[in-house]
């Protein structure tokens, strides 16, 4: 979402007449998008601004930790505005006065959806991310998003639709549908499943729909069929599970109990043919014990993800988590964590070890850059894969995958 947002301020500037500099140290106007949901990410942010503020330069803060902190960041990253991520609709009026006054501040206040009319795609993009819904009202006690980024709002669909046909006419062919809980969207008349219809109907070019992040407390057997019979929509679900223990789903106010989690993993994998499940799960959240971490163990040989983020539990200021008591000491997640990842792995294999010797549509990213001469693209089920030779990223090849290397297929050209 910060990826996009970045780059819809970056159009936006252009278009009033900024001009992008390759070299930072050209530039005089610095603009740094922040994130706040790890530590780490904000400890940098806020460094990087100092760097740049003791080079002379005008720096801006933008994103979820402007949102959160305000005035407390103006003062810690020495930057000269710190603007939220509900202001960004005013951007340029904010700028502009900055330059007449030269007063530094902080505009953390709901000025408006920040939406561009017209979208540009870069020279070479073939894939675009597009918002359909901001905010979250989910309140789950870990996480920041639902103070950062407010309450939960679905974009118009026809309003989407068109900047998805602004976008396939400029050559995209693959979308992703962006929100904190995109299955819950909905505009007064579209639901997610609906829109999804909508969107594969009524485009031409696009040949791969994909989105991120749904909730499972608010996945309907609706879209998952609608996800079966769909030649676009590609079978690949991210299911952020988080926890596997019921008490530590409770805790989390997550909405779904592992069991309920289990049922809807496998009716997914049953309905949608060879969907690839992927998931974020954290360790260690206040009060988890060794038997709630088995829990999680037990969704794992259950479901067997194709994926996974998996971190340690983070406190994040200002949410209910970071003040329960009984926070689980470090070294205790750490091991976790790694039996976790193992755990983890061994289904990855198995179920990469599933796609040997069968033929997949992969669409290339680029070159790879761990393997020389080779391409990297994706399957229709979101795996990536490597394939001899380098190809124009946006094409489609067809191949067989011959062998695996770590948790990457290696595919070889039809008919080679
Ligand atoms: S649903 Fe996702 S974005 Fe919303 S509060 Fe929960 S973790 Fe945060």
């Amino acid at each position: 979402m910060n990826e996009l947002d970045s780059e819809l301020i970056r159009q936006k500037l252009i278009s009033e007449g900024f001009i992008e500099v390759q070299d930072e140290k050209k530039a005089e106007l610095i603009l740094i998008n922040t994130c706040s949901v790890r530590k780490k990410a904000e400890e940098k942010a806020i460094h990087f601004s100092r760097q740049m503020k003791n080079n002379n330069k005008t720096v801006v803060m933008l994103g979820c930790l402007a949102q959160h902190k305000g005035e407390e960041l103006l003062k810690v990253s020495k930057a000269d505005l710190v603007i939220g991520t509900r202001s960004y609709e005013k951007l340029i009026d904010i700028l502009l006065d900055f330059e007449r006054k030269s007063t530094k501040r902080a505009i953390c206040e709901d000025l408006g959806i920040f939406q561009l009319k017209n979208r540009k795609v870069r020279e070479g993009e073939f894939s675009s991310f597009v918002n359909i819904q901001h905010g979250c009202d989910n309140f789950c006690t870990f996480c920041v998003v639902p103070y950062t980024r407010g309450r939960e709002f679905s974009r118009n669909a026809m309003d989407i639709l068109n900047e998805i046909k602004q976008l396939e006419e400029q050559g995209i062919v693959e979308i992703t549908l962006l929100g904190q809980n995109v299955d819950s969207y909905f505009d007064g008349k579209y639901d997610f499943s609906d829109l999804l219809k909508l969107i594969e109907d009524n485009t031409n070019y696009i040949k791969r729909i994909k989105f991120t992040s749904p909730n499972p407390r608010d996945m309907t057997m609706k879209v998952i069929k609608t996800i079966a019979q769909s030649e676009k929509i590609v079978r690949w679900i991210h299911l952020p599970l988080q926890a596997g223990s019921n008490r530590i789903l409770r805790k989390m106010n997550r909405g779904y109990t592992k069991e309920e989690y289990i049922y809807q993993a496998l009716t997914i994998r049953d309905i949608i043919k060879d969907v690839s499940i992927t998931t974020d799960i954290i360790v260690g959240f206040p009060g988890e014990s060794e038997e709630d971490f088995k829990e999680t163990l037990d969704v794992v040989r259950n479901v067997k993800y194709d994926g996974a983020y998996m971190f340690k539990y983070s406190p994040r200021e200002g949410t209910p988590a970071s003040l329960f008591k009984e926070q689980v000491d470090n070294e205790t997640k750490g091991r976790r964590l790694r039996e976790l990842i193992d755990e983890v792995n061994k289904y990855i294999v198995e179920r990469r070890k599933l796609m040997l010797n069968r033929e997949f549509e992969v669409l290339i990213e680029g070159p790879s850059k761990k393997d020389f001469g080779y391409s990297v693209g994706k399957t229709f089920n979101n795996i990536s894969v490597i394939v001899k030779g380098l190809y124009k990223p946006g094409t489609f090849i067809k191949g067989i995958v011959r062998g695996i290397k770590g948790h990457t297929p290696i595919l070889e050209i039809s008919g080679n």
